[in-house]
């Protein structure tokens, strides 16, 4: 296949952070092309709930012109959360008071993931997005460029080339030899569908938001979705081969979830309720994070945003910074569109200043849900109160 020069931007991954820097830039008129390895907008489930904060993920899509379009998908009610510990005890409450005409905007409601990439993908112009393609490497060009070369044996060339590709970036290391490590946590993922109908007893426990209980190295969060589904996590303090190793067959999920049960033998019967009611595949993950303030040397025409640049623990802040970096490299490249070098060296220098800080918050958080402070420790937190890390 002959090399394809389709726009002076390249983008790969069409996730919260890549799909935000192709809507703010097209909408200042800078074309960019995103390269998604997914065959279709449909062609997997997105997963659970994000929640938005002003600041970054709001302030983004309010640049991109999606306030209203946010709105219409955003559930603030979905901030609702119960924090017990293990025994059942109710540590923490917070109840998400109705909107009244004039309020000002929540401070973090949730969205759907899967309304988020349709709300943003709706918004780009027809073909910004080519499904499919899945970049395998990138290679400098004799012109200062960057050539991508794709699963399929195609190949495109861009002037900028950015990585939004997530925790597996394959552009991270033509830029850094650090790679992602084991945070000493693994999760599994399972899923009630249509629990108003199915289980109502559980759609009353995890009500319009999160039930969530915490204790010695383990914990059940259930998060309800927009359409009806409640999304299980399970997490597992222990070593990075704990998946493999703890004989339990994920690939098959009847008997992986008898299994899982005695592992929460002790636990509340609503916790193991919420296991016992999930369907389908069951999806275990390990948990890992890049470094808290990874930085590296400039290279032109080269910057990476989201997960790829710094992949933290999962505390709600991981598409929040990923969009606000979108923000922030769209308003370098406006600045600066002839310079492409300045553009990307003063988004790196902001980004790094910025994200090193998130990631040591969702570090600490993280360090506190796994130490013996567990549930009151988080509580606490929730409180404002200062929580040692334990
Ligand atoms: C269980 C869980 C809950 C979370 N909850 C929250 C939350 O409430 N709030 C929050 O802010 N964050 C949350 N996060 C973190 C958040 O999901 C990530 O930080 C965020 O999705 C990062 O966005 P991104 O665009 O950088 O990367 P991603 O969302 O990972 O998107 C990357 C995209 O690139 C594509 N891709 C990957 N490899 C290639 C390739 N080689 N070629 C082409 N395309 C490729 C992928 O298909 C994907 O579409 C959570 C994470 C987890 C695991």
């Amino acid at each position: 296949m002959s090399t394809e020069i389709v726009t002076d931007i390249g983008i790969v991954g069409g996730g919260p952070g890549g799909l935000t820097l192709a809507r703010l830039l097209t909408r200042r008129g800078i074309p960019a092309t995103v390269y998604e390895r997914d065959a279709g907008p449909d062609a997997r489930l997105q997963g659970g709930t994000l929640d938005l904060h002003l600041e970054t993920g709001q302030r983004a899509l309010r640049e991109a012109g999606l306030t209203e379009a946010f709105r219409r998908h955003a559930r603030p009610e979905g901030q609702d959360l119960l924090l017990l510990d293990h025994t059942g005890t109710l540590l923490y409450r917070e109840d998400t008071p109705d909107p009244e005409p004039g309020d000002a905007p929540p401070p973090r409601p949730e969205i759907d993931r899967t309304d988020l990439r349709a709300l943003l993908l709706g918004s780009l112009p027809p073909g910004t997005v080519r499904w499919a393609h899945t970049l395998q490497r990138a290679t400098p060009t004799p012109t200062g460029g960057w050539q991508l070369h794709f699963a399929d044996g195609g190949t495109a060339e861009h002037r900028v080339l950015i990585g939004a590709e997530g925790a597996r970036s394959r552009l991270r290391p033509l830029l850094t030899p650090v790679e992602p490590h084991h945070l000493g946590v693994n999760t599994v993922e399972g899923m009630i569908p249509a629990v108003d109908r199915t289980h109502p007893e559980l759609a009353a426990a995890v009500g319009r938001g999160s039930y969530w209980v915490i204790g010695d190295g383990r914990s059940v969060a259930a998060q309800r979705c927009s359409d009806g589904r409640v999304l299980v996590h399970l997490s597992f303090h222990g070593p990075a081969d704990w998946l493999t190793t703890c004989g339990i067959p994920f690939d098959r999920p009847a008997e992986a979830r008898p299994a899982l049960l005695e592992l929460f033998a002790d636990w509340t019967p609503t916790c193991r309720a919420l296991i016992a009611a999930c369907e389908g595949e069951l999806t275990p993950r390990p948990l890992n994070a890049l470094p808290v303030g990874l930085r590296w040397p400039h290279r032109p025409g080269l910057t990476l945003l989201g997960d790829a640049a710094h992949l933290m623990p999962p505390v709600g802040n991981g598409a929040n910074a990923a969009m606000r970096d979108a923000l922030e490299l769209a308003d370098a490249l406006t600045a600066h569109p002839a310079d492409p070098g300045t553009a990307l060296r003063a988004y790196e220098d902001e980004m790094f200043a910025r994200t090193a800080e998130v990631a040591a918050e969702s570090d600490r958080v993280m360090r506190l849900i796994h130490s013996p402070a567990g549930a009151r420790g988080v509580a606490a937190f929730f409180n404002g109160e200062d929580a040692a890390d334990g």
